[in-house]
């Protein structure tokens, strides 16, 4: 028997559960369908159509017919459709959470948290997009002039993951509509539910059909190569786990596809000892357990002085311990379950191969028996180097706690990663603040505080954590081309001696 209450019923019923292809919400080819878990209690929610690659490559048929149209639409128009969409979205906003929540299971205040997120860039971009501009200059032999101008790249392809159903959409989604760019996206298929909401509601702010178009499938591997190969394609814009990034950039390397890549991250979170305690732990409450710990930008390594390592791990354990595990829909739940029983069991196969090589459980460490795939937040300390969770992504509520000497053994500790996403640092010393900045691998620094996701910043990481950047000036600049028009102007004969010998 199903445990949905009516409530949570009938923002499930809202959606559309077809594909959205060339403006109109249809049926997958041969009427597939696949359905969407509640991780909370691994019960299905409903059934959603389950795209075919022949309908992956209608969906791009549509955004390539579209494209010449939507280039030319007035920039302050495309600019209104979002600004129109981020209104919308933050009206339904309780609708929209209790929805991302059944998907995705992470807690109501979770997901509203991320909706207000996802819907801010599209308030950046509905601004950003009527500041588009090129520049015009005189060459320096004073014999042509330079012009340059922004066009869209074309039609994109889009892949996102389940840990932010909305907000990795959108983070794509805004600035394409800016830069005048038609896509489809493709969500993951645990979470398409906020995807397909999405959708709606860019149709109903006034996005012309075939700008968006939104696949979803049971099955990537056989929908995705045929679009990538496909010469209509102009980008692939990807945030996903770094082996799948890899795949696709390899496919994309055939044609030469523009690429931007959002991969996986291994974040340090690094504490000297002249840091506030008590900043760093509330600190590290949000790098850590924001999102349940499924964050690529998640704390996934503390890294504490040696003199305060014990002080930080204990009063962290003390505040992790004390979260409310439940349901998210549930009054006051603050960790929710994990995506499924893979990302549950790699979870637990890391605390235990960390207590097996000499770590010792703070709090925690074990799975929660019963329905859905609940974990304890978990604090491990004296984490020995050889743990498998210093070098990969643990994607959920754990904490390992590292201690080290000196400021150049935390930076070389902190390195000590192929990812290169963001790190975290707790200092009061403005020149080791700088130092340490500064000497880090990472796209991205949260200096004395736990969060840097922000739509008026760019969002990227460098090494295998990948490139291109989202939000911010810089994200709309994955979406444009440069085009350079020499201009034949002559100089004229100098009127006067400049005296220059
Ligand atoms: P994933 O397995 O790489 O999947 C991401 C997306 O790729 C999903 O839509 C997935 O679809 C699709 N996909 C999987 N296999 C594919 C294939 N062979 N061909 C084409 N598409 C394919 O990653 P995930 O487990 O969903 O997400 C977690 C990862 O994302 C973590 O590593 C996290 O760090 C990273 N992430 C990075 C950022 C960032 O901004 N850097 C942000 C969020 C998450 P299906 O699963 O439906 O098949």
């Amino acid at each position: 028997m199903s445990t949905q209450t009516s409530e949570e019923q009938r923002v499930i019923d809202d959606v559309n559960k077809q594909l959205f292809i060339g403006g109109e919400w249809r049926d997958a080819t041969e009427g597939g369908t696949l359905a969407v878990e509640d991780p909370s209690t691994g019960e299905s929610l409903c059934e959603v159509a389950d795209a075919q690659p022949d309908d992956a490559l209608a969906a791009l048929e549509a955004a390539g017919e579209a494209q010449a149209d939507w280039a030319k639409y007035p920039p302050r128009q495309r600019g209104e459709i979002l600004r129109s969409a981020f209104e919308i979205i933050m009206d339904r906003m309780d609708d929209l959470a209790l929805l991302m929540t059944l998907e995705m299971g992470k807690p109501i205040a979770d997901s509203q948290a991320e909706i207000t997120y996802a819907s801010e860039f599209f308030r950046w971009y509905s601004e950003q997009a009527v500041r588009i501009d090129g520049s015009y200059s005189v060459s320096p032999d004073g014999n042509q002039r330079i012009l340059t101008m922004k066009q869209p790249v074309g039609p994109c392809l889009m892949i996102t993951p389940w840990n932010f159903p909305m907000a990795m959409g959108t983070r794509k989604i805004g600035p394409a509509v800016a830069a005048g760019c038609t896509m489809v996206m493709k969500p993951a298929k645990q979470t398409p539910l906020s995807m397909l909401a999405l959708a709606q509601i860019l149709e109903e702010a006034g996005l012309p059909a075939g700008v968006l178009n939104v696949v979803v499938s049971s099955s990537s591997s056989d929908v995705i190569p045929p679009i990538i190969s496909d010469p209509r394609l102009r980008k692939l814009t990807f945030t996903g786990s770094t082996p799948i990034g890899r795949q696709l950039m390899e496919q994309a390397s055939e044609r030469l596809l523009r690429v931007s890549m959002e991969l996986g991250g291994n974040a340090p979170f690094l504490i000297f000892e002249d840091a506030d305690i008590d900043d760093a732990v509330a600190g590290a409450m949000v790098a850590k357990m924001r999102n349940v710990g499924e964050a690529c930008t998640a704390a996934n390594r503390f890294h504490v002085a040696g003199s305060v390592a014990d002080e930080f791990a204990e009063k962290l354990a003390e505040q992790m311990g004390s979260m409310k595990v439940a349901r998210g829909t549930e009054e006051g739940a603050e960790v929710g379950p994990l995506i499924d029983e893979d990302q549950r069991s790699k979870v637990s196969e890391l605390v235990d191969d960390a207590l097996d090589k000499g770590a010792t459980a703070l709090v925690g460490a074990e799975k929660i028996d019963g329905h859905g795939y609940f974990y304890r937040p978990t604090v491990l300390n004296d984490v020995p180097k050889e743990a498998d969770l210093r070098y990969e992504e643990i994607f959920g509520p754990v904490a390992p706690v590292f201690s080290f000497g000196s400021e150049e053994e935390a930076i070389a500790a902190a390195n000590d990663t192929e990812y290169g996403l963001v790190a975290y640092v707790y200092t009061s010393n403005l020149s080791r603040a700088l130092r340490v900045v500064e000497g880090l691998e990472v796209g991205m620094v949260g200096l004395n505080q736990g969060m840097v996701s922000n739509a008026a910043a760019p969002f990227g990481g460098v090494k295998q954590s990948g490139f291109g950047r989202e939000g911010g000036y810089e994200g709309i600049e994955e979406y444009l081309e440069t085009k350079y028009v020499a201009i034949n102007l002559p100089a004229e004969a100098p009127r006067f001696d400049v005296g220059i010998q």
